[in-house]
């Protein structure tokens, strides 16, 4: 299993021991792999695949991926350090999907649900023409099996390389959500380590339930550019999760071992038997 994100600076021979960011302690990786890559000393929670959540949240076998083939078009041939399809190319190869989410159904303790899960590993997880395209669709999914949508977001908001394509994405995923909602569905949304931007700003703040992971980053705007607004300085915890979850943002924060069974027990609550 790999890890990576904020925990594989040191991590690239693959020893025995691995590095926490949450307590800087050094750990064994095989203690943080059997808590589903969370740390067994400080409870921290590593950023982690698509594949992995699949394999922890729903029940084995039950994904079925939809829209696997979606690709961008690069609508504005877009060049920075690199050119955007150069970008795109080597994030499919790292992370065996062709955008940042990949979406189908599943199933829950026995319950169909149609989920999207993003993977920060994708350009950040940012959200283009694709990823709005398969979340709206996702939704349509949902609406169509008569089951809840389920999302896990991970993304640095709107992904600059599509310009105002990407910005459109905001109002498609969030018009997809209160469809889904109006005709009676259930959206209960995860916001994992991070949730920003505009994804934040669209279809993540959307959930009739809406649970965090612990210590996630989520925010609208960066903490620099709130503390030079406001011209002052910024509380401890300031924008994670524990602190919103104080401030009524959230539902509930809920360990990563503890999520499958949480998002069972609320399908359970709000919703007759399974589709
Ligand atoms: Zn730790």
């Amino acid at each position: 299993m790999k890890v990576y994100g904020r925990a594989n600076r040191d991590d690239q021979g693959g020893g025995i021991f691995i590095k926490c960011d949450g307590c800087r302690g050094t750990v064994l990786r095989k203690a943080v792999e059997e808590r589903m890559q969370t740390c067994p000393e400080c409870g921290f929670h590593f950023r982690i695949t698509w594949q992995d959540r699949v394999r922890w949240h729903f029940d084995p076998d039950s994904f079925i991926e939809t829209n696997a083939g979606l690709e961008s078009a690069d609508p504005l041939g877009f060049v920075a350090d690199k050119s955007y399809r150069r970008k795109l190319w080597e994030d499919q190869r790292a992370t065996g999907l062709r955008d940042a989410v990949a979406t189908g159904s599943a199933r829950i303790e026995g319950r169909t649900v149609a989920a999207a899960i993003m993977d920060f590993r994708f350009i950040g997880g940012s959200m283009g023409g694709v990823v709005g395209e398969k979340i709206a669709r996702c939704v349509e999914t949902a609406a169509g099996l008569g089951c809840p949508f389920i999302s896990f977001a991970a993304s640095g908001g709107a992904r600059m390389q599509e310009g105002a394509f990407s910005l459109m994405q905001m109002v498609k995923t969030a018009a997809a959500v209160r469809r889904f909602q109006d005709g009676g569905g259930l959206y209960i949304s995860v916001m994992t380590d991070p949730t920003t931007g505009g994804v934040l700003a669209s279809f993540a703040s959307l959930g009739d339930v809406i649970i965090a992971e612990p210590g996630a980053l989520i925010r609208f705007a960066g903490a620099r550019v709130i503390r030079e607004a406001i011209k002052h300085d910024l509380p401890e915890g300031f924008q994670k999760s524990e602190d919103l979850l104080e401030r009524g943002f959230l539902d509930a924060v809920v360990p990563r071992t503890a999520l499958k069974k949480t998002i069972a027990t609320a399908m359970s609550h709000l919703k007759g038997p399974a589709a």
